[in-house]
């Protein structure tokens, strides 16, 4: 694999993770997530996690074995999360190293080809998931609207260089995102 391909997820879901279906995981053969937390599950402005993301974990949990993997320090903030969702977590997993990665998938005890890594970043979720050889499923952020073109700006430097660089993925811009808002 060249390392263009390494900032190329599986599947661009081009919306939040709600939009990831218990069908599309079937479609797919996976039955493990491994789950970015920041912008992925929850936006980093906010503590509390949504009644609509309860409700996804408990929909898709029915399908897929899952587990929270977050570059984040702080044991509290992950921690809280986790125990909203009654999900087991690694926090401080400086992804694209695949280390936490490959712990939290011994411990779904199964093969990787049935396990994804789904986040919101490219240098980060899917590069990780990619060197690991898991499926990647880049999602859109959860964002709170009122403190996000930063965060998004961002996000966009990432698939921008990736464009350059010969990857095919589209940014939130392109597709007409800050002309919604
Ligand atoms: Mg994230």
């Amino acid at each position: 694999m060249s390392w263009i391909r390494l900032l190329e997820p599986d599947l661009n879901l081009e919306g939040p993770i709600l939009n990831l279906t218990p069908d599309l995981l079937i479609q797919n053969g996976l039955r493990g997530l491994v789950l970015d937390v920041d912008d992925t599950l929850v936006p980093t402005t906010d503590l509390q996690v949504s009644a609509e993301l309860i409700n996804w974990v408990e929909k898709t949990r029915a399908v897929a074995k899952l587990w929270l993997v977050s570059n984040n320090l702080s044991q509290s903030r992950i921690g809280n999360i986790a125990r909203s969702l009654k999900l087991p977590y690694l926090y401080g997993a400086g992804k694209p190293s695949r280390r936490k990665l490959r712990q939290a998938i011994a411990e779904m005890d199964l093969p990787l080809e049935q396990v994804a890594m789904v986040g919101d970043r490219l240098f980060t979720d899917v590069l990780a998931g990619n060197r690991l050889g898991v499926f990647t499923i880049l999602v859109e952020p959860m964002v709170n609207p009122d403190s996000t073109s930063r965060l998004l700006a961002l996000r966009d430097v990432e698939i921008w260089i990736s464009q350059r660089l010969g990857a095919s993925l589209k940014t939130m811009r392109d597709r007409g995102f800050y002309a919604l808002n």
